[in-house]
């Protein structure tokens, strides 16, 4: 288990949510893991994370706490998410971890510019704010 990710307590990972992804704090939710509200697309999404997580694990930084599998409505993206609002995708049966940077919203997975210690930035950001 990497220690990667920076622990957030809860109010700071409210905040985070708010800053980050302001759509899950609106009044209509976007967000929902009732099974009942995924389509057949969405239902086959979670199968495909289902299998990733039980063939691969889970990735090294993402905490095992309270895992659900949640839908966006307005992305249509189905996704992992813990208790600490960490997100993972499935990709060729494998789980990775997707990350927001705090400091400019860019998203994204390792390769897609968070290859830094701390995933809470993106590398733009995490070289700014360490040169
Ligand atoms: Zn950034």
């Amino acid at each position: 288990m990497s220690n990667l990710t920076k622990k957030l307590n809860e109010e700071e990972a409210k905040e985070y949510i708010k800053n980050n992804f302001p759509r899950r704090e609106a009044k209509e939710e976007i967000t929902t893991t009732n099974l009942a509200e995924f389509g057949y697309r969405e239902i086959k999404e979670a199968k495909d994370l289902l299998t990733a997580y039980v063939e691969n694990g889970l990735p090294d930084d993402f905490n095992n706490e309270e895992i659900t599998i949640m839908f966006n409505k307005h992305s249509g993206n189905v996704f992992l998410t813990n208790s600490e609002y960490q997100v993972a995708f499935a990709s060729e049966g494998k789980l990775y971890s997707f990350y927001s940077c705090s400091e400019c919203g860019h998203e994204g997975s390792e390769e897609e510019g968070f290859n830094n210690e701390d995933k809470s930035l993106c590398d733009e950001c995490y070289e700014k704010e360490n040169s």
